[in-house]
């Protein structure tokens, strides 16, 4: 007698070649943005059309399938996702899975431009955290990096957050010449208000317009120099990404680096992710992916994509070898950020 359960009832947990197990999933649901950030996107950008995208209804069965295969973190980001039209209804669909005690944790990483408008609608779906990107407290320097966006607004966005009672951790990406002073300022801000900070190095995503190894600044040379002015104290604690963090002895407060360029943190990757348009990237500085979307659209049950998943995962590499390349000046892995998300 068979008792192999049907492919598209399997709940068996993704382990990779390596041995770890993937319980993270991030999923960009679009990669549009209404900002432009200088070290993430050239400001003449060419999306996906939009027949190419996923309808929230698969982007909810596909992450749904990973939950049933042992997902036990969900994060919605993009390209900006709270751009994404009617997305709430994808963040509603997919809280079913936390009241069912499938999910550990539905979360997001935001710009913060629409988190005014959207904040307790995201607290009313079990988000809990939220990350929100600010790089800088100056409005001129804001706008010079995210070429369109407004200062006053993300701020009125962070506010809205913290009144409906979501807990909030501000990432920063660390960039030579433009915030690299501002570092001190951003960690009394952050704590000053009870919300961790990360710091985060540049990444040789996508094309540009700009000049990578310009705006690269070692977190190692930050860290060094913020030994001048904090005591910071080596902590144990994760959030199930790559950051490694300090307490700050003075404030109290969380400090965390995310150093792809400087520290391989490849040895605890638990995490894939899936684009707008269902392709799946089992590390984000590679460029082997897997099409997910014809074997969701194959059938209405999920057997030939839980296969598909499978062998997806069967292939997540060790490790990445991200550089910044001074003699070509390219990037590592051609694709943008925003396509498959922070
Ligand atoms: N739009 C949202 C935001 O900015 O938070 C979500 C997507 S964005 C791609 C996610 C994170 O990636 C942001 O914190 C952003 O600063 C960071 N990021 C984008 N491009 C990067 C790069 N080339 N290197 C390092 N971090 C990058
Ligand atoms: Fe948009 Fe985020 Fe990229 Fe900035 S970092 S351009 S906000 S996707």
């Amino acid at each position: 007698m068979d008792i192999a359960p049907a492919l598209d009832e399997r709940t068996s947990p993704l382990i990779d070649p390596f041995g770890r197990s993937v319980s993270y999933l991030r999923v960009s649901v679009t990669d549009r943005c209404d900002f432009r950030c200088v070290y993430c996107m050239s400001e003449h950008m060419t999306f996906l059309p939009k027949q190419d995208l996923l309808t929230l209804e698969e982007l909810d069965r596909l992450c749904s399938a990973f939950v049933r295969r042992g997902v036990r973190k969900l994060r919605i980001t993009g390209g900006e996702p709270l751009v994404r039209k009617n997305v709430m209804w994808l963040f509603r669909a997919l809280s079913r899975h936390l009241d069912e005690g499938t999910l550990d944790e539905l979360t997001l990483t935001t710009n913060g431009s629409q988190l005014a408008k959207y904040a307790s609608d995201l607290k009313d779906c079990g988000v809990e955290r939220i990350n929100l990107s600010m790089d800088t407290l100056d409005p001129q320097k804001f706008k010079a990096i995210t070429r369109w966006g407004d200062l006053t607004n993300v701020l009125g966005g962070l506010e809205a957050a913290e009144r409906a009672g979501l807990k909030v951790k501000i990432n920063a990406v660390a960039l030579k010449g433009v915030n690299e002073h501002e570092i001190d300022d951003l960690i009394r801000f952050a704590h000053g208000r009870g919300a961790d900070l990360t710091l985060i190095e540049t990444m040789p995503l996508g094309d540009i317009e700009g000049d990578r190894t310009d705006q690269y600044l070692p977190l190692s040379l930050v860290r060094a120099r913020l030994l001048d002015r904090w005591t910071l104290e080596d902590i144990p604690y994760r959030t199930g990404g790559p950051a490694r963090y300090v307490r700050i002895k003075e404030t109290g407060g969380r400090l965390g680096f995310i150093t792809p360029l400087t520290h391989n943190f490849c040895e605890s990757c638990n995490r894939v992710r899936l684009t707008c348009t269902g392709t799946l990237y089992m590390c984000l500085g590679q460029d082997d992916a897997a099409d997910l979307r014809a074997p969701l659209r194959a059938s209405k049950d999920d057997s030939v994509l839980m296969e598909a998943i499978d062998a997806a995962i069967a292939r997540k590499p060790k490790g990445h070898d991200f550089i910044i390349d001074r003699a070509t000046r390219k990037p590592a892995v051609a694709r943008h950020m925003s396509v498959t998300g922070g």
